[in-house]
């Protein structure tokens, strides 16, 4: 290492060491200590001004993925909103009008959340409104599928109730359709035994001796027994919701009063007793008292096999058959 300047002395052609005044020795220490501050000013600030310190480099890196994650949380929130839109939809136009419920108002479920009280933790901050935006659609969301969550838990209520009630309405023709006779309207017609003139409520099938009847629907046998209004051995049974269905010119009856009945049951075995000629079930529906077109109550386009499986499947006793 060099330790100080040298000189080479001609008179005695050696070398020796330069001694520098005091002086010069503080102007040399001067200059380079103003040297080494000079570069650091420029390092610290041109340099830091265009690439930033490594701190800074950090910081803008955090920021760029929060931008991306803010994006990416945003994008999220659309999807949601696209599958609760589509559940607002069948809710909407499809379950509600089935059922016969009203609509639910766009108001309740999405109310506003614009309260700019509601925010105040937010502000103060250089990306408030964004926050504050993001804040608002998480409370949007989050309503809305509250409300359809609440929407659709009554929705299965009713259906629930919906198809119990589908249950016990007569909804099928009580005996193989192939027997069927007239149009089910009410008319004028002739007593049979009597020959005077009478009204007729209901649907006669023309049906073999012994043929089965069905319960059209479930409900509970309110009159098993002799009918002398001319229906001889009828079975009157209550299906709730104001409908009854009766079955007349009974041969045999295979109920009694207040037995409860499945739709499909055996109710008895058609005949000719009361006021008939010859052997066939008469049928009437009645809601609140007043006559139905059985007609209205069932399909008329299944084949005799169609209808038995029917009845099977229907049935709360499998082997009567
Ligand atoms: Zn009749």
């Amino acid at each position: 290492m060099r330790k100080g300047k040298y000189i080479l002395d001609l008179n005695d052609l050696q070398y020796k060491v330069i001694k520098l005044p005091w002086r010069r020795k503080f102007l040399h220490l001067f200059f380079w200590l103003s040297g080494t501050i000079l570069i650091s000013f420029i390092y610290g600030t041109v340099f830091e001004n265009i690439f930033g310190s490594p701190k800074e480099m950090k910081l803008q890196q955090e920021v760029e993925n929060m931008k991306l994650q803010f994006s990416l949380t945003g994008r999220q929130f659309d999807n949601s909103m696209i599958i609760i839109n589509s559940l607002k939809l069948s809710d909407d136009s499809r379950y509600r009008p089935v059922l016969n419920m009203e609509i639910i108002p766009e108001s309740f479920r999405n109310p506003g959340f614009g309260g700019i009280e509601r925010f105040r933790d937010l502000n103060g901050y250089i990306n408030s409104d964004l926050m504050k935006s993001y804040r608002i659609r998480v409370e949007e969301i989050r309503n809305m599928v509250k409300v359809q969550e609440e929407s659709f838990n009554t929705i299965g209520e009713k259906a629930n109730e919906w198809i119990r009630e589908m249950e016990y309405l007569p909804r099928i023709s009580p005996v193989n359709v192939i027997f069927r006779r007239g149009d089910g309207l009410t008319f004028r017609e002739i007593h049979p035994i009597f020959g005077t003139s009478r009204w007729h409520h209901g649907q006669d099938f023309s049906t073999p001796y012994g043929t089965e009847v069905f319960a059209t629907g479930s409900g509970k046998v309110i009159a098993a027994g002799w009918n002398d209004g001319g229906f001889g051995n009828y079975v009157v049974i209550d299906h709730g919701y104001g409908f009854q269905t009766t079955y007349g010119h009974l041969s045999s009856i295979k109920v009694s009063k207040g037995t409860d009945i499945k739709r499909g049951d055996l109710v008895g075995l058609s005949g000719s007793s009361g006021s008939s000629l010859g052997p066939h079930l008469h049928y009437q529906i009645d809601l609140y008292g007043r006559h139905e077109n059985p007609l209205y109550y069932f399909s008329d386009d299944l084949t005799e096999d169609e209808y038995f499986e029917m009845i099977q499947t229907l049935s709360s006793k499998t082997k009567f058959r």
